[in-house]
């Protein structure tokens, strides 16, 4: 059977879903309402600087290597995958710097110069108990369909949750194994991937610690934005179509209405579109729910003439009270005092993405989503912070920036349709996690299915590979496909 299918939405959750979709013989099309791919993978460039758009650190390749598989390609032949070691350089505002590794021995040593040595003779056993977690949590909560409540509520998935605790609070539980709060935040802020406070986050999110300590930030040549790009070479040379500049107004059934006022059928319909907008926007339908929504970014995308060679590829700057800037972000809505911040070079590992004699800086600063209504000056108060923090730590000087791009919480909803500029899409505490996150698939419209951030099982790029895999089981056990 073939099937005629519309993909709404070029991010890597519809790129993911066309590639799958048409190797098995479909007819897809894909229709993206901006000029590029990608979504917030996109490729961003200040005169002759090139930058990943939003994500910048390649994780778990588990669900790169099966999608690359499962269409019968191998990942490393299509992209050129090199390990960052270190992860990336710790700047604490006392002054102390850490590298971040999956070296065990070069991080025990680095934990004794903090003067750390019990939480370094603790560390190969919260490694250990993190890789159990990751072990358990992925294939049993993350890489399957809920198609019953009991395939959430069974025994064996209570029994995993007990076992683990699961459901604990991760900063409380990174606190067992370590006492310095400087490894403390260490352990705990890749929560903040998923836009969520490690205050506020479950202990299985701690399996984002575990992928980078235990597993490892890789990147591949050319940028993050390669993956996207890749994606959708391998898809069109399936045959797939992908028009760009093609913004979708509604669907309803297999009707899909673009701006233009142009309406074709299709059998069913993929949405890669952010889920709350898209369910209001283009299906008609309330979720039904009240959701919480992520946090927000402000980038700043920096051509900056000289060198820093302080900074590594990937770099982590702590504020001084990291409760207090997760709590101004999250539930007061303030801009942070002294914000916590993550600086990359990808040139370091890639020259060819900066000319001589410059660097291709990016800067993301988490901050409330629009929540709040954003101001120029706050996009100033951040940038002053920032740079301040960057001058006194690594030595930047504002005079040698040739060329700067910002990107606020507010262009992350006008550009990409993120609701309330959360660029993470919906929140990830525990009512919006694995069985109550919003389904892949629309009650209210048969053939209409969801991929992508804001549904199961989650926001990341591995998740949202995992999600098109999930998504395109469900229509196949729906005979869509
Ligand atoms: C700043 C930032 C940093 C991140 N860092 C990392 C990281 O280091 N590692 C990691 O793994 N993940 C990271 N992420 C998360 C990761 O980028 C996302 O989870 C993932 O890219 C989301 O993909 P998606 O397909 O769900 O959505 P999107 O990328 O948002 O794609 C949705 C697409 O739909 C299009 N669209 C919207 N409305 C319409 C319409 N009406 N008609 C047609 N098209 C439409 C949009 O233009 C967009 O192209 C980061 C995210 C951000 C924002």
């Amino acid at each position: 059977m073939r099937s005629k299918i519309a993909i709404v939405g070029a991010g890597l959750g519809g790129l993911a879903t066309a590639l799958r979709l048409s190797h098995l013989g479909h007819d897809v099309t894909v229709f993206e309402k901006t000029d590029q791919v990608g979504g917030r993978n996109r490729r961003v460039t200040v005169n002759d600087c090139e930058f990943d758009g939003g994500p910048t650190l390649l994780m778990m390749l588990d669900p790169f290597r099966k999608l690359f598989s499962d269409v019968g390609e191998r990942l490393e032949e299509c992209l050129q995958l090199q390990l960052c070691d270190p992860s990336y350089r710790v700047f604490y505002s006392g002054g102390e710097r850490l590298d971040g590794t999956t070296d065990v021995d070069r991080m025990i040593s680095q934990m004794v110069e903090l003067g750390a040595g019990d939480d370094a003779d603790r560390y190969p056993h919260l490694l250990r108990d993190l890789r159990d977690l990751y072990q358990d949590a992925i294939p049993n909560f993350v890489e399957k369909n809920f198609y019953s409540p009991l395939d959430f509520f069974g025994p064996r998935q209570l029994g995993l949750v007990a076992k683990h605790g699961m459901l604990s609070n991760m900063a409380k539980r990174i606190a067992r194994y370590v006492k310095d709060p400087r490894l403390q935040m260490l352990f705990t802020f890749q929560a903040m991937y998923l836009g969520l406070s490690p205050f506020d986050a479950p202990w299985v999110y701690a399996t984002l610690t575990y992928m980078e300590y235990g597993e490892g930030i890789w990147y591949p040549k050319g940028g993050i934005v390669e993956i996207a790009r890749v994606i959708a070479q391998l898809a069109e040379a399936r045959g797939a179509t992908i028009r760009l500049e093609a913004p979708v107004a509604s669907f309803e059934g297999g009707q899909v209405r673009l701006v233009s006022g142009e309406v074709l059928s299709f059998d069913a319909v993929v949405c890669g579109a952010d889920l709350p907008y898209a369910q209001r926007e283009l299906e008609g339908q309330s979720h039904g729910r009240k959701l919480k929504y992520s946090c927000s970014t402000t980038m700043f995308y920096l051509d900056y003439e000289g060198s820093l060679p302080d900074l590594l590829h990937h770099n982590v700057f702590f504020g001084s009270d990291f409760n207090k800037n997760l709590n101004q972000i999250f539930h007061q809505l303030d801009i942070p005092d002294d914000p916590a911040f993550y600086a990359a070079v990808s040139a370091r590992s890639d020259s060819g993405r900066a000319p001589d004699g410059h660097e291709n800086l990016y800067v993301l600063v988490p901050c409330p989503n629009l929540e709040r209504p954003w101001t120029e000056a706050d996009t100033k108060a951040i940038e002053d912070k920032v740079f301040g923090r960057l001058h006194r730590e690594v030595g930047f000087e504002q005079a040698n920036l040739r060329g700067i791009q910002r990107f606020t919480p507010s262009d992350w909803r006008d550009t990409l349709n993120l609701d309330r500029g959360a660029a993470f899409g919906i929140s990830h505490h525990f009512l919006q996690s694995a069985y109550f996150r919003p389904a892949n698939y629309s009650k209210a419209h048969p053939g209409v299915y969801y991929v992508g951030a804001s549904t199961a099982p989650g926001n990341g790029m591995p998740m949202v590979l995992i999600s098109a895999d999930l998504a395109v089981q469900r229509m196949a056990r729906d005979g869509r496909i």
